[in-house]
Parts: structure tokens; C-alpha cells; sequence
């Protein structure tokens, strides 16, 4: 089963524009066509400015969020024709920040995926536990709500549309990684839960791994055969070490 690889950069809330372009003038160079899927997803400010620098690379851009409705009174919220316009190829939807710190529920997940879906954004849908949920026994529960619910309004024929990112809370930002083996089994899972919904587009679904992934740990993560690529944070802000890591994904 052939699944092309794709790792992803979080930027969150960082970087300006014309930080964004000293990113970009080592990194970009540096990519090719024939390497796995790169996607950039920087703040609402720096989309255009990367979509444009991007455009006729191999590297593809991302927002961090979009709301479900295409246009309305949603006070500071963008809506996916809004990405489109400006050349965005794709949105994060679900990060545990978002969830965490802004309220964003699973019944709001499954409509801005249905949508992402439909306007010819591609979505990478979060999901992951936290350590308390891992704990106390309850990651399987946790992933299948989320993963269950968020994909709802997805069409069945639709669903290798989405790509997932496992990310445990637990190990967002903390340094603390998930072994190989616990992203594995997790990934293996959540695929267990799309073939509940269609077996062979099950297989074609990629599925990456997220939280605290370096250099030094992302040839052995992406050597995992359910771990389709990364998604990642604090290592995405800097070319060199985002670059090791995608270099790592042309090995695996
Ligand atoms: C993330 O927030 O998506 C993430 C994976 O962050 P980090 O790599 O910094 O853990």
C-alpha cells in the first residue's frame, strides 16, 4: 500500500511575513517534487505572502484554521473561498490548541471538515488524548469520538480526501515524544476506525504523527508502517531542522 508521505509546519503563532521569507529563501530551494508532500501552514498574516512565494513549487501552503460558513457575521473568523482566493492549498482543523484554548468542538469539526472537503481545501484533522485520558485508560474512546464524529459529514468516497494527525497532547511541545511503537499502535487504531466506514479508503488515508518530533527522532517514527509523515511544531520553525525531517520522510 503506497502512500506518498507528507510533513507538515506548524507554525502557530509565529513568524511575520518577512520572517516567513527568510524561512523560505534557504528552504525552498532546497525542495523538490519528488520528495514527500511539504506543507507550510503559517499564521492568516504570512498565507499570502507563503502561497505566493510557493506557487509554482513543489511546497504546498496551509491555514491553521477556518470557520465552516463562507462568509457571515463570525467576527474575526476566515472562511475557506477566503483561503482558495489567495492560493492556500489546505487547512488544519481540530489542533488540541484550538480545542484547549477556543472552545472548538467535535459537532464544529465535522462541519469545517465537510466543507474544507467540498471547496477543494485539503483538511489535516487533529485528534489526540491527553495523559490523564492515556492514563486512565481512555485513549481509544477519546480518538474514536473525535476521529468518528469529525469525519461524519465526510461522503465515504471523499474520506482519502483528509489527512489525520495523531497528536498526543501529552507530547505537543513537551519534548516528550511518543515511542515509536505508542505512535504506531495509536495510528493503527485510528486506522482500525476508518475502516469502519470503508475498507479499501481506509488504506489510502494518510496518517501522520505529531508532538515533539526533531531530527534526531523522525526517521524512526516515519519508519513505522501506519505513520504516513509528521506534523510539526517548535523543529518547523527552523529550514535546517524542518528540512532534516522531511529529508528523513524521503528515506523512511
Ligand atoms: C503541533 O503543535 O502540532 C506540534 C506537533 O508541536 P511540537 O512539534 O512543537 O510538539
Amino acid at each position: 500500500m503506497s502512500r506518498r508521505p507528507c510533513i507538515a509546519a506548524n507554525w502557530k503563532m509565529n513568524k511575520t511575513a518577512d520572517e516567513a521569507d527568510d524561512f523560505l529563501d534557504p528552504f525552498l530551494p532546497s525542495q523538490s517534487a519528488d520528495g514527500p508532500e511539504v506543507i507550510i501552514c503559517p499564521t492568516f498574516l504570512a498565507l499570502g505572502r507563503v502561497a505566493e512565494r510557493c506557487a509554482g513549487t513543489s511546497v504546498r501552503v496551509a491555514a491553521q484554521n477556518m470557520h465552516f460558513d463562507d462568509s457571515g457575521a463570525y467576527t474575526g473568523e476566515v472562511s475557506a473561498p477566503m483561503l482558495l482566493d489567495i492560493g492556500v492549498d489546505g487547512v488544519i482543523l481540530g489542533h488540541s490548541e484550538r480545542r484547549q484554548y477556543f472552545g472548538e468542538t467535535d459537532e464544529d469539526l465535522a462541519r469545517k471538515v465537510r466543507r474544507a472537503v467540498e471547496a477543494g481545501l485539503e483538511p489535516i484533522l487533529c485528534c489526540g488524548e491527553t495523559d490523564a485520558q492515556r492514563e486512565s485508560g481512555d485513549m481509544e474512546a477519546v480518538l474514536s469520538h473525535q476521529v468518528l464524529t469529525d469525519l461524519a459529514e465526510v461522503h465515504t468516497e471523499d474520506l482519502d480526501k483528509v489527512v489525520i494527525a495523531y497528536e498526543p497532547i501529552w507530547a505537543i511541545g513537551t519534548g516528550r515524544t511518543a515511542s515509536d511503537g505508542q505512535a504506531q499502535e495509536a495510528i493503527e487504531f485510528i486506522r482500525s476506525l476508518l475502516r469502519t466506514r470503508d475498507d479499501a479508503k481506509a488504506d489510502l488515508v494518510r496518517i501522520l504523527y505529531g508532538g515533539s518530533v526533531k531530527p534526531g527522532n523522525a526517521e524512526a517514527l516515519l519508519g513505522m508502517p501506519d505513520i504516513d509523515g509528521a506534523l510539526v511544531g517548535g523543529a518547523a520553525l527552523d529550514p535546517d531542522d524542518f528540512g532534516a525531517i522531511v529529508a528523513a520522510a524521503g528515506n523512511g
